[in-house]
């Protein structure tokens, strides 16, 4: 498609002037249900989980079984966010000093921080064009103290979990997926998070359904459910199980309020509805944008792997990305460079300021300065595939709301984008 129109970074007018969609996906859904959800809290007078009476009737633990259903495992855990999900698996796992765990270069900053708040070390992997942790990467990283591996299912993509899961069975890892991003999720008709030994999931407000704050772990294990539970509440030992099958051992607070629990029950009703869409949008752009030349999709993108959450195309090099986004937001469709050096997101290794100076919170370097720690150093050269990848991408976001007429403007824009500066 040839377009005679002016870029409108050169002052020609731009594809669209209407807003773009929010980058909120259940929040934006938010609605009576959940209204209703949460003034039956309110009335009932039970703000609380752990009430002595009632133990089962509490709505969250409405929620776990709920997430049970929807996962298809035996056992669920309601908590208070994705990272307190992400503390309490790498604790339920066995994850301690000693340890590494490989983690994703490309995934938010508590995946990392989770992995040293727990007294291991993480040992970062590069992501392939999926923008998931890269199998080959993974197998090259493992070391005699690996003990497991995070594997995250990045801006709502799932990682390629067969090869994944054969490289930790062969080295006998645990293997932990971090679903935050893709809540609702499938690989090969399998639910994300039921796929390794436990599933982490956020329901914070810029994940696929929310409650503002919020998280769940999930798993198939007793022991491993168990021992999760003992470390999301420090007294958890004395009454969460008719049978405790573990020693007890000191825990936090991770849990759950019953109107978070509420809210998550309205969003998760909703889920269905709001990963159709947003699907089913992908799917249609990634056709729309399959004969452009000038970027380049990973396989991947518009499958079944591949959640709809947003955007993302790779172009020749760093320089163009930039370009590209500055020209997209200037025709009406905000994008961005997904590694802007100036930006300091924290998706990307190279900002997690207390991984490169392997810095505590006492302003010593535990876990790293164990005896028994490992050699592992950090630098911006650590995981160069992972930094030419997101350097040259471009990132859009999508949500349900997306209509034919918003796909229609997408592709123009790329299309008059790729025509003058690609
Ligand atoms: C958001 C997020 C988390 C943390 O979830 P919170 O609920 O904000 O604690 C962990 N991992 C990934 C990949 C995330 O995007």
């Amino acid at each position: 498609m040839v377009s005679v129109e002016k870029l409108a970074i050169h002052g020609g007018p731009p594809v669209r002037t209407k807003p773009w969609v929010s980058k909120y996906i259940g929040s934006e859904a938010l609605g009576a249900e959940e209204k209703a959800r949460v003034l039956q809290v309110l009335e009932k007078k039970r703000i609380f989980r752990y009430l002595p009476d009632g133990l089962e009737t509490s709505e969250a633990a409405a929620l776990e079984e709920e997430y049970k259903r929807f996962v298809g495992t035996d056992y669920a855990l309601a908590v208070n966010s994705g990272t307190s999900a992400l503390i309490c698996a790498l604790i339920a796992v066995g994850v301690g000093p000693g340890h590494e765990v490989i983690i994703p270069a490309y995934t938010w900053v508590a995946t990392a921080a989770a992995v040293a708040v727990v007294g291991a070390v993480p040992v970062l992997a590069e992501v392939d064009s999926s923008l998931t942790l890269d199998p080959q990467d993974l197998e090259a990283k493992i070391t005699s103290r690996t003990k497991a591996v995070i594997v995250v299912h990045m801006r709502g993509i799932s990682a390629a979990m067969d090869e994944i899961l054969a490289v930790a069975q062969k080295h006998n890892l645990m293997v932990i997926e971090d679903v935050a991003q893709a809540n609702g999720g499938t690989y090969r008709g399998r639910p994300l998070g039921s796929l390794g030994h436990v599933g982490c999931f956020s329901l914070q407000q810029s994940k696929v359904i929310a409650a503002g704050e919020g998280g769940m772990l999930v798993t198939n294990s007793e022991e491993l459910w168990q021992r999760a539970v003992l470390y999301h509440d420090g007294a958890g030992y004395q009454f969460r199980f008719l049978e405790r099958k573990i020693p007890a051992f000191p825990g936090q607070n991770y849990r759950l309020t019953e109107l978070q629990a509420a809210l998550s029950l309205g969003q998760l009703e909703k889920m269905p509805d709001l990963v159709r869409a947003t699907r089913e949008n992908k799917r249609k752009l990634v056709e729309r944008l399959r004969n452009q030349e000038k970027i380049e999709l990973s396989p991947v993108f518009g499958t079944e792997r591949d959640l709809g959450v947003s955007l993302i195309f790779y172009v020749a090099d760093e320089e163009k990305a930039r370009l590209t986004a500055q020209a997209l937001t200037a025709e009406g469709i905000p994008a961005f460079q997904v590694w802007d050096r100036r930006a300091r997101d924290q998706h990307i290794y190279v900002n997690w300021e207390f991984l490169m100076a392997k810095r505590d919170p006492w302003g010593r370097s535990y876990p790293w300065s164990l005896a028994e720690g490992s050699s592992v150093d950090y630098s911006p050269e650590t995981c160069p595939q992972t930094l030419a990848l997101l350097s040259r991408a471009v990132q859009i976001h999508l949500n349900h709301l997306v209509t034919e007429e918003d796909l229609r403007d997408i592709e123009a824009a790329i299309n008059k984008v790729a025509f003058y500066l690609l």
